[in-house]
């Protein structure tokens, strides 16, 4: 059969199978196995959902046909196709090499997009869709080509090879005996205005473990693309139960990279997580004599009189002499954590041996009031 034979991802080969022999699982193939659900489309809910309606026959998919340059192609065969598969087959065997595999992850695209609305309320506009499809139609060729090109010049088909074939550049070292390694990171897609991270888990023998790939919207810094990655990392992590890994970025950045990825992650989460090991403290130097501390700081360190002509003390004074900040009280404020009042609490509350309580959302309503 000619799916098999196409050179794109396994996975939407066994996608495009399932679709030509009826077994996805739209909401009019549900409703006739007896699950209690509506019929109506995912997208435009006019009409019933079967496989010609999400692929073919909704409004909503003629614009992601139109941004994958196969709609004009498809609008002509769709009067005189005979349902379905019909017409699925009739384009695989129509359509150019290129196009075959556009329209094999338009396909998966279109399904991917009807599940992220159904399952996650997400909706994926087409040309980001598509840019996707493009994306990963395109990495899943160049690791094909590059394992080529190494079983070629190694004779081996060894996928680790890849990674120690090149002097040049810097090596990926092995993990420690029973330890995992897990790599991450984000690329910035600016035209499409969305980035994307990576993320690869190796055991110590250099194993391929598993892998996984999220997309977002917007347009961050680099570094915070990498903190997003690292977040996903730590979830994913946490999810599949591992504990000793060691984290790999290529981002520079050290402990506030881990900061900031932690203060993505809710308080529930993150309790399952501690730093073990990082870098680049924060320190505040003393000088021995006088006022000159005698070695160069730091981008982020501090002399001890910018210490001391900081606001920092005066808020923990002023906590504990005006408001009675005792250490074991629970201190909760209502305001957001501005650049006055972020450092203001936090000093008065932790230099006091308080503990500082967050809410997340509006002081506004009754939520707020339960939650002090
Ligand atoms: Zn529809």
């Amino acid at each position: 059969m000619q799916i098999w034979n196409m050179k794109i991802p396994q996975k939407i080969k066994v996608f495009l199978w399932r679709a030509a022999r009826g077994c996805l699982p739209t909401r009019e193939r549900l409703r006739t196995r007896g699950v209690q659900c509506t019929d109506r489309c995912v997208h435009c809910e006019q009409s019933f959902e079967n496989d010609w309606h999400v692929f073919f026959g909704c409004n909503k998919v003629e614009e992601v046909w139109a941004e994958a340059g196969l709609w004009s192609f498809i609008r002509d065969k769709l009067e005189i196709a005979d349902g379905f598969v019909a017409l699925f087959f009739q384009l695989l065997e129509l359509l150019s090499q290129h196009n075959l595999h556009m329209f094999a992850m338009t396909m998966w695209s279109i399904w991917k997009r009807r599940n992220d609305k159904l399952w996650n309320g997400i909706e994926t506009r087409p040309t980001v869709s598509i840019m996707l499809a493009r994306d990963s139609l395109h990495q899943w060729q160049l690791i094909r080509q590059k394992r080529q090109h190494t079983a070629a010049v190694t004779g081996s088909d060894s996928s680790a090879a890849t990674l120690h074939s090149s002097s040049n550049t810097i090596r990926w070292r092995k993990p420690g005996t029973g330890e995992v390694k897990c790599n991450v990171d984000a690329a910035i897609f600016k035209d499409h205005g969305c980035y994307g991270v990576g993320i690869c888990l190796r055991g110590d023998n250099c194993e391929f473990i598993a892998a996984k790939m999220a997309w977002f919207y917007g347009l961050p810094q680099p570094q915070e693309a990498e903190a997003c990655g690292l977040r996903e990392a730590i979830l994913w992590l946490g999810d599949r139960g591992l504990t000793a890994v060691s984290i790999e970025l290529d981002y520079l950045c050290g402990v506030s990279l881990v900061a900031k990825s932690l203060g993505m992650i809710s308080y529930q989460e993150a309790e399952r997580f501690r730093v073990i090991e990082a870098a680049e403290r924060k320190v505040i130097v003393l000088p021995v004599i006088g006022n000159d501390v005698g070695v160069q700081l730091r981008e982020h360190d501090l002399s001890w009189n910018s210490f001391l002509s900081s606001d920092k003390l005066h808020s923990a004074a002023d906590g504990w002499a005006f408001i009675d900040i005792q250490p074991g009280d629970v201190y909760c404020w209502p305001t957001n954590l501005g650049w006055v009042m972020g450092p203001t609490l936090m000093y008065s509350c932790f230099l006091s041996g308080a503990t500082l309580a967050f809410y997340h959302g509006t002081p506004l309503g009754h939520g707020f009031g339960k939650f002090v």
